[in-house]
């Protein structure tokens, strides 16, 4: 699931659409588990979607945690949360049969690319990359806009959530209004870090990351590589860790969701962005799905195991690593 420097990556790129308008949509979500949510997959929050959304202007695009704000001349905004396998792309499609396609051309990111290292087409469309890699094919949502082009989501699993709100409400939205500080903001200190911990005394420390509610855009795989970082177990709990070892756990935050933003997000999985290409921190894990592999940390002799933790499966090396 993206989290934080995923979301972040394809807001960056969302803000490219600043400016435009759009000027129709097409989905196929649909599901009765939906049924009267305000989430497209219910048709009767579909309709009400399409006319706060189709004329409108984009005026601005905004993370908070893992959630995407597309904020409209309307006066209403997209709110969607990218869930397990969702992600936004920008570029030219056209409907084929009973889903879209992403064009051939110039505006097909990746394409150029790809054409120089392979021979047939065959083979670009059975390897592609860009808007033509296989996991940017399940095209659920398309919304036509004003230079020509397409901003569509792909999500082959169907749990996205994409939703109408009033831009003036997004605050007190029930998702938003509970959220933990933004690890990246500038107000975000050790001392502020100390203290939202504090509320989960006696949370197993990587469940009490990922806590959005404690703070916000920390996931599994972020929340592993943090943990190994430091040196803390990720079972410990919070009130056992001695003071000393926090302003590591804290540095670590930081610094790895920054490189997890400054490397394009991490594509371990399906994550890609708005160009249909894939992030690279998956190549800096350390622990993460590293499990039976030798530890990297210098010095340390340990092996990186597996082991559910919280209802997760956390990687973590089973020497430096204390609880
Ligand atoms: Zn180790």
């Amino acid at each position: 699931m993206p989290e934080l420097p995923e979301v972040q990556t394809t807001v960056n790129g969302l803000k490219r659409l600043i400016g435009l308008r759009i000027t129709d949509i097409w989905s196929d979500y649909n599901s009765l588990f939906y049924k009267g949510k305000a989430n497209i997959n219910d048709p009767a929050h579909f309709r009400i979607f399409k006319k706060g959304v189709i004329g409108a202007k984009i005026l601005g695009v905004e993370r908070k945690a893992k959630n995407i704000f597309i904020h409209l001349s309307s006066g209403f905004s997209i709110f969607a949360h990218m869930k397990m396998t969702g992600h936004f792309m920008h570029g030219e499609y056209e409907k084929i049969g009973l889903g879209w396609r992403a064009k051939r051309g110039k505006k097909s990111a990746g394409i150029e690319e790809t054409r120089k290292n392979v021979v047939s087409e065959e083979e670009i469309i059975k390897n592609g990359s860009g808007l033509h890699d296989p996991y940017n094919r399940f095209v659920r949502l398309v919304f036509s806009l004003s230079d020509g082009a397409h901003l569509v989501l792909s999500d082959m699993r169907r749990f996205a959530k994409v939703a109408l709100v009033k831009t003036a409400d997004i605050n007190s939205l029930p998702e938003i209004s509970v959220l933990g500080p933004e690890p990246l903001d500038s107000s975000f200190t050790l001392s502020k870090f100390k203290e939202v911990l504090s509320q989960k005394p006696n949370g197993k420390i990587k469940t009490v990351l990922m806590d959005q509610t404690v703070i916000s855009g920390i996931g599994n795989i972020y929340s592993d590589e943090i943990l190994w970082r430091a040196g803390v177990h990720p079972e410990s709990l919070v009130r056992a860790i001695p003071p000393a070892r926090l302003s590591p756990i804290f540095s670590a935050t930081r610094t790895l969701l920054k490189k997890g933003i400054d490397f394009g997000g991490d594509s371990m999985s399906d994550y890609r962005n708005i160009d249909g290409e894939k992030g690279k921190f998956q190549e800096e894990h350390q622990a993460y799905r590293k499990a039976g592999k030798p530890c990297t940390k210098k010095g340390c002799h340990g092996t990186i195991i597996r082991k559910i933790v919280g209802g997760r499966s956390a990687h973590f090396c089973d020497t430096h690593q204390k609880l």
